[in-house]
């Protein structure tokens, strides 16, 4: 990940542990990722809820990455209507 926004120039990192709040984001966009999958798998494998559970989180663990990334930019754009950067 870049330090500044190439176009604007914004800093994407505003202070130490600041990617804390993104996490949140992270943690909620997992749950409901598993869930679809969970319940995708539960509909068309017919699976015991206990493999379905496993094999959604087995499903959702690629995707890992992309969703961090998804987090932080969700993060910012939310604390930058919050509380945006004047410099
Ligand atoms: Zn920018």
């Amino acid at each position: 990940m870049r330090e500044r926004c190439p176009a604007c120039d914004l800093k994407f990192e505003r202070e130490e542990g600041y990617f804390l709040g993104a996490m949140y984001i992270g943690y909620a966009l997992a749950l409901g990722m598993i869930a679809i999958f969970g319940v995708l798998l539960w509909s068309f494998a017919g699976w015991p809820f206990q493999k379905t559970v496993i094999a959604a989180v087995l499903l959702f663990l690629p995707f890992a990455p992309v969703l961090t990334l998804m987090a932080r930019v969700l993060w910012i754009y939310l604390d930058q209507t919050i509380d945006p950067d004047k410099t």
